[in-house]
């Protein structure tokens, strides 16, 4: 079997993939395992139907605006589009090869032998002048766009460097929920991921202290290869496009949610979080803030405790609607930005693996942004690109942690109502054991 031509090692492509193999494997498998713990399974379930629920609504609604907005898209896309002849991508194909990659026949391979197959599928056409095994997968696939090779472009679009990271993240969902069942016996597990997830986590608390310096090298660098000063104007419609997705996701959706479970008003319940909200605005922190948020539900809010102690928590680490919504936004922009027309099998992608992303993304500053490294490379997107939405992402963040954290506040309300029966009975038996310890 012909290996892949080399050049010295790529250490880019070493740290990135290592990365998002530990990372995302040990945060996925964590998060998922932490949910059986210690509180009845009825209010944990009915957490999760909600955490999931309203992170695929943040998701749909951010890919909804994104496509309409196009704020990556320029005029003259636009018109070759429309005149050119369009390629003949079939949604089914496409959506056939996402179901076989979710399930890979084999784990060991799905982290490495699609590589080769990529690289041969590339270099089969040798088209003149372009240097296949170093051209990046954007290149590869708007080659493949353009010259109409569907078989290609479906190929490509669902592997990058290797790694079928939509067959493992499938698979460490799995993994999570059952060695979350397994109680003791499990535990060793559970200890395992903690302490890989706590040492990949202390690697990039290394790397972002470079990050400064190699942020304002990647930045300088885009500036100076920028060829039209366009990129402004796409930026800002960009930011636009996110904002106005959290905006609608916190002042509608959320509170409708919360108003037809609940009945009370939500901008009241929304009023007593302001200091939460304002903290995570502050730190961009939804962990870090999770003392304040655990004050403002149980003081302001009156949330029982028994649910604030396990929705909130839990919902700091794997409940995140607005990093959700970011991450559908920025991959479909960064793809908008490479001249790359998704389709319906990639934005379908995008989805499952920006919610992914933020469910495997810690409650810690420009998580999100770390973890978009999943999002693009499902789809074949450069993950270099990140460095487009970067310089923007400091201000970002601040809105999306206050997103997540009215996510994770309103979920106390709402769980706490449809739990009143179960809460009512931990009541009697409690009493009960007070007046009979025996
Ligand atoms: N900073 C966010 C949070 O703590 C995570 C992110 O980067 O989206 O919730």
């Amino acid at each position: 079997m012909g290996k892949p031509a080399k050049k010295g090692c790529d250490w880019k492509r070493f740290l990135r993939n290592n990365w998002l193999l530990l990372s995302t494997v040990a945060a996925v498998v964590l998060g998922v395992a932490a949910l059986d713990s210690n509180i009845s399974g009825k209010i944990g379930l009915r957490a999760v139907v909600y955490y999931f629920c309203t992170t695929v609504i943040a998701v749909i609604l951010g890919i909804v605006l994104v496509v309409s907005i196009k704020p990556g898209v320029t005029q003259k896309v636009n018109e070759i589009d429309r005149t050119g002849s369009s390629p003949e991508v079939s949604s089914v194909d496409a959506m056939l090869d996402l179901i076989r990659n979710m399930f890979p026949e084999n784990l060991v391979q799905a982290c490495f032998q699609q590589y080769k197959t990529t690289r041969e599928e590339v270099k089969r056409p040798n088209e003149p002048g372009t240097n296949r095994t170093e051209a990046s997968v954007t290149a590869i696939m708007t080659t493949a766009i353009s010259k109409n090779r569907t078989k290609e472009y479906k190929v490509i679009g669902m592997y990058s460097d290797g790694i079928n990271v939509l067959g493992l993240i499938v698979f460490c969902l799995v993994f999570g929920i059952v060695i979350g069942k397994m109680g003791e016996r499990g535990q060793i597990l559970v200890d395992f991921f903690n302490a890989l997830s706590d040492a990949t986590m202390k690697i990039v608390q290394i790397i972002m202290c470079y990050m400064p310096v190699g942020i304002l090298f990647l930045i300088a660098g885009k500036i100076i290869e920028v060829e039209d000063w366009e990129i402004f104007r796409k930026l800002g419609l960009y930011m636009a496009t996110v904002l106005s997705g959290l905006a609608i996701h916190s002042i509608v959706i959320l509170p409708l949610i919360y108003f037809l479970i609940v009945r009370k008003n939500p901008f009241r319940f929304a009023m007593g979080m302001a200091q939460a909200l304002l903290t995570a605005v502050m730190i961009s922190s939804s962990s870090a803030t999770l003392p304040v948020t655990f004050r403002c539900a149980e003081e302001k809010n009156r949330v029982d405790k028994r649910i604030t102690r396990f929705v909130l928590p839990v919902g700091a680490t794997i409940n995140m609607d607005g990093t959700a919504l970011y991450e559908a936004v920025a991959a479909v922009f960064i793809a908008q930005l490479n001249d790359l027309d998704l389709s319906i099998g990639q934005i379908v992608t995008i989805s499952v693996t920006a919610t992914a992303a933020s469910i495997g993304a810690a409650g810690v500053p420009q998580a999100g942004l770390v973890t978009m490294v999943i999002v693009l490379s499902a789809v074949g997107l450069p993950a270099e690109d990140v460095t487009l939405i970067i310089a923007v992402d400091w201000l970002l963040d601040r809105f999306r942690t206050m997103v997540n954290v009215l996510g994770d506040a309103f979920g106390t309300g709402i769980v706490e109502k449809l739990s009143k029966k179960e809460l009512e009975q931990m009541d009697v038996s409690s009493e009960v054991n007070i007046v009979n310890p025996f």
